[in-house]
């Protein structure tokens, strides 16, 4: 039966002081590994080491939007992975169009291992291209991997922001990327096997959750809800949930009645299609 397996490398919001910020990895059935989102700093690396999986091993990357805690750990992978692998050929970077002028601008301001970078990639100093941006519209379908696919949705959160829907052999797993509640990604989501979602706030703060472009752990129960998907996993965790998740789960509980939870840091999990054809 075929399975993915999901890294959580960073679980943390923006603010958060005791989680890294977000970053995933998808470990497809028909050998595609996806890196969803970069974290800041070194996260990524240092996560994944102690999880078996090398920094320089991600040949493919989705970004949800800009915020550095979202994009900055990029400069990182691009680095560490053009210094252990000089044979590799660029790591294909995923991105909305205006998310990339600030990917650019970040990867300018920078110079990590970065000589040269335009609309097109990044050259390090060698005049070796060490990324390639693929720039993506909402509902386009990118064909990453043999039965591997996805296509991101509008996010309502910062201009340029999206969620991500990856397909692999009839498994379908849904990033909300940092939102508000979205009837984009409900739309998206319909029938998910896995619904990750970002909660900021319980929906007793929901408005300080929303002021901010964030959801409420009831938004992503309600979401998961509207959407029919088999299971719930919530992320992007701010510092005061952080030993304390049970609150987040029991308010997506009041809407969702599915199997709900909330990652931490280096939690991995297997999920199987439940489809019987
Ligand atoms: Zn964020
Ligand atoms: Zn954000």
């Amino acid at each position: 039966m075929p399975q993915m397996k999901i890294s959580f490398l960073g679980t943390g919001a923006g603010t958060s002081t005791n989680r890294a910020h977000t970053a995933m990895v998808y470990d497809c059935d028909d050998g595609t590994r996806l890196l969803i989102d970069t974290s800041s700093g070194n996260s990524v690396a240092r996560s994944g080491s102690k999880l078996g999986i090398p920094v320089e091993s991600f040949d493919k990357v989705l970004i949800s939007h800009h915020h550095p805690d979202h994009l900055s750990g990029l400069l990182f992978v691009q680095f560490s992975r053009a210094l252990e692998r000089l044979d590799a050929p660029p790591l294909d970077v995923y991105i909305t169009s205006e998310s990339l002028d600030w990917a650019i601008s970040l990867c300018a301001s920078s110079h990590l291992n970065i000589d040269e970078v335009d609309r097109d990639g990044a050259k390090n100093s060698a005049g070796r291209q060490v990324m390639r941006w693929i720039v993506v519209a909402p509902g386009e379908q990118l064909q990453l991997g043999p039965t591997t696919t996805a296509s991101c949705f509008p996010a309502d959160h910062i201009s340029g922001s999206v969620g991500w829907q990856v397909s692999s052999d009839g498994i379908s797993v849904v990033f909300s990327g940092d939102t508000r509640f979205n009837p984009e990604l409900v739309k998206a989501s319909q029938d998910a096997r896995l619904l990750i979602h970002e909660a900021f706030r319980t929906d007793d703060e929901s408005d300080i959750a929303f002021a901010h472009g964030h959801s409420t752990s009831g938004d992503a129960g309600r979401a998961a809800a509207e959407a029919r998907v088999e299971e719930l996993v919530i992320t992007h965790l701010d510092s005061e949930f952080d030993s304390n998740s049970q609150l987040l789960i029991d308010d997506a509980k009041k809407h969702y009645l599915g199997p709900a939870s909330a990652a931490t840091d280096l939690h991995q999990i297997t999920i199987t299609s439940t489809q019987t054809n």
